[in-house]
């Protein structure tokens, strides 16, 4: 079967997390199906995923890093198959900032959606790790009030991510959303800053959004999603 390198699958909506709706409701196992790329968070907003060559990790807020087994399941995640025809671009030294203003003019990332993989060498990296929610949820705002945050000097590793209009802000994270793991897999998270030294990236535009809704799970067909200051609950907990 040809792989299908032009699908961004996601499973459930950044809107729905906003007021609590943190069940995991879809398998570690089946969303891999769906791509071997990608990141996510499991269920209670208990850390950060990262999917990577078919892998997944998380990033829970201890600082460890450990594997996610099969059976382990997600409110919330995003995942492609990666292209590895695609060509790698050199990345010059500079920070996030730079990398990711550089990359939508670079890329031309303005209107489609696109899965990011950067490999390199980083100065710096920090990030920060959503902690673990138990029931009943608190609001997204509340969960992450206060997140760890981590640093690591020097380190090699791998950004991945995606980009999404801001139009689809909501639907998922509008403009950049990325997360790091350490080539050593002993740290990672979402991605709040770094300064990469050298690297290369792949980006990959995914002409296609496939978005699946967790239709089973009662509390999220009968939530109210508040439209009114949905988007800065969402960059205040995710920027
Ligand atoms: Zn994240």
């Amino acid at each position: 079967m040809m792989k299908d390198v032009q699908t961004l699958y996601q499973h459930g909506t950044l809107a729905l997390l906003v007021p609590g709706l943190f069940d995991g409701t879809i398998t570690t196992s089946d969303l891999l199906t769906h791509g071997d790329t990608g990141i996510g968070t499991l269920a209670g907003l208990d850390g950060e995923v990262v999917i990577i060559n078919g892998q997944a990790f998380q990033a829970a807020a201890d600082g460890t890093v450990n594997a996610v087994t099969d059976e382990m399941t997600m409110p919330f995640a995003s995942v492609h198959t990666f292209d590895s025809q695609l060509p790698t671009t050199p990345v010059a030294a500079m920070t996030m900032m730079a990398f990711t203003a550089w990359l939508k003019q670079f890329a031309g990332l303005k209107n489609a959606f696109a899965g990011i993989v950067l490999t390199g060498t980083f100065n710096h990296v920090h990030v920060r790790v959503a902690p673990k929610q138990v029931k009943p949820y608190p609001p997204l705002t509340t969960a992450t009030a206060s997140q760890p945050e981590f640093t690591r000097n020097d380190v090699t590793g791998t950004v991945i991510g995606y980009f999404a209009p801001e139009l689809y802000a909501g639907v998922t994270v509008g403009d950049f959303h990325l997360h790091f793991i350490s080539d050593d897999r002993q740290f990672a998270g979402h991605l709040l800053d770094f300064a990469i030294t050298t690297g290369e990236v792949v980006t990959q535009v995914l002409p296609n959004l496939l978005l699946h809704l967790p239709t089973d799970n009662a509390d999220f067909m009968h939530a109210d999603i508040d439209l009114q200051g949905l988007n800065e609950s969402i960059n205040q907990a995710e920027r």
